[in-house]
């Protein structure tokens, strides 16, 4: 890297800001440290002015790809804009500043908020109860399948060892599979890109503790067998669980817990207003049907004597799966955002979010391959198939000229039934203007593609880095700047 990093700027004695010298006697280090817990030497920070620092943080930034700059049209990952009145609401001093550990009686406002949206997206879910703790999606896909094996475990069913899951499925679904001590039943889906009731019907049997389904799934289809799916499950004694990471497509139209699910986690820090991406923190709540609700994370919001308490005693519950209540400020913005949208405002997300990707399809499908005909939901998966038969030109490449034009990649090589994917989620933010534009660009790639392809092979050549070896970071990370 030729970045120069703070440490290469670093000079001895340069300060940010210098703090007049005590006129007090200052106690001496070791009388206020233990002094086995003091380190020798000082640490080798490095010695910057404040300008220097502010400008390296500041190109750093502007280097990054970022939602608030550029279009980001990231399939199953709703990286939709995020309006700032939600951070200054969770920003807030009456929120943030709380001390989990501060008593109940005290904090009654941030009980009230978390039972609040605890009781919105159960009305969105069509749940009977929710529980905010778990603080991401794979970590509310977690909790869901624990709660199901405590329901077998609590009724003496403990034979149940495999759970079926699509062929489709986000990788997070087998992975929580097999923490939870469980296998993994890989379903084929069908030639129209769902379950095939047949296929099920073949994997189903009296081992199976659940079956984890996405829908809209993430080819951005609309699992129409749902009733089916959900009673044959039932009828084999096992459960439905459903990942809602994909809420964006349901909000206000459709319920998971009309379809005949059991279980359902949210992913808040996509369809809910929470910035995602940086690994930031984020929230992934679960609803249940009422028979599921004592098997909730505790502790729970309760109304105990006319005002609302912890309540830590439910012997049922599976325990806690996140420090004290989850991620708070992420509920603090989820309501702001259920607030400032209402009931009315929700349903026009997702119909939004379905009109943008349905005209993204409708513009694109001639110049791509449609694997899956028909309308989609949220998202659309489009296939590179052709221009890489044709002329090389994979789906990476397609991606990494759509950075020349200042367009965040689609989901690529996802799902992985999909040869040469290429998955996008324009969301319901961008304006008609930005997807024809995006429309345009891709329409022009796809001409390049086929009249000069030496081109793309050489994208991008307008960021900062250009092609990474991407295998090397994936399997040998390097995290962090090590002085030599
Ligand atoms: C994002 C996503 C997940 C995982 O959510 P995290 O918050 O990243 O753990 C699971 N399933 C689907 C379909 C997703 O899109």
């Amino acid at each position: 890297m030729t970045e120069p990093t703070l440490f290469d700027i670093s000079q001895p004695g340069k300060r940010c800001t210098r703090m007049p010298a005590a006129d007090v006697p200052a106690p001496a280090l070791v009388d206020v440290v233990p002094a086995e817990h003091l380190r020798a030497e000082p640490p080798a920070l490095p010695e910057v002015t404040e300008p220097e620092i502010a400008r390296h943080y500041a190109r750093l930034a502007a280097q990054n790809f970022d939602v608030d700059r550029h279009f980001y049209p990231l399939g199953s990952c709703t990286m939709k804009y995020n309006p700032k009145v939600h951070e200054a609401i969770a920003a807030a001093a009456g929120w943030a500043r709380l001390h989990p550990a501060t008593p109940a009686e005290h904090v009654r406002g941030a009980l009230r908020l978390i039972r609040d949206v605890e009781g919105w997206l159960a009305e969105i879910l069509g749940m009977a109860a929710v529980s905010l703790q778990p603080p991401a999606g794979a970590a509310g896909e977690f909790t869901c399948l624990r709660i199901f094996r405590a329901w077998h475990d609590a009724r003496g069913d403990t034979g149940r060892t495999r759970v079926i899951v699509p062929d489709t499925a986000h990788g997070t679904n087998p992975a929580s599979v097999a923490r939870c001590g469980w296998t993994v039943t890989v379903l084929e889906s069908g030639p129209d890109g769902r379950v095939s009731t047949g296929t099920l019907a073949e994997a189903l049997g009296d081992d199976v503790a659940a079956m984890m389904l996405t829908n809209p799934n993430t080819l951005g289809l609309f699992e129409t067998n749902v009733l089916e799916i959900a009673a044959m499950v039932h009828d084999a004694g096992a459960l439905m669980y459903c990942d809602g990471a994909n809420l964006n497509a349901l909000l206000g139209r459709a319920r998971p817990g009309d379809m005949g699910f059991d279980a359902v986690q949210v992913n808040l820090h996509k369809t809910f207003a929470t910035p995602h991406g940086g690994g930031g923190p984020g929230a992934g709540p679960v609803g249940v049907t009422a028979a599921l609700e004592p098997f909730l994370p505790i502790p729970r919001v309760v109304e105990r004597d006319g005002a609302l308490a912890w309540d830590h005693d439910r012997p049922a519950s599976i325990g806690k799966v996140q420090a004290w209540f989850g991620n708070f400020l992420v509920a603090v913005r989820a309501w702001a955002y259920i607030r400032a949208n209402g009931a009315d405002g929700l349903r026009r997300v997702t119909e939004d979010a379905v009109l943008a990707a349905n005209y993204v399809r409708a513009a694109l499908e001639g110049a791509f391959d449609l694997p899956y005909d028909g309308a989609c939901m949220h998202e659309c998966v489009l296939s590179a198939k052709t221009p890489t038969q044709e002329t090389g030109v994979r789906a990476a490449e397609i991606a990494k000229a759509l950075l020349d034009h200042d367009i965040h990649p689609p989901t690529m090589y996802f799902p992985l039934i999909v040869d040469e994917a290429l998955m996008i989620e324009p969301t319901e933010t961008e304006s008609k203007r930005v997807l024809d534009r995006f429309i345009a660009v891709m329409l022009e790639i796809a001409r390049a593609a086929r009249e000069q392809p030496e081109a793309l092979h050489d994208a991008p050549t307008r960021t900062p880095v250009r092609r990474v070896d991407e295998v090397t970071a994936a399997r040998q990370p390097f995290l962090r700047w090590r002085p030599e």
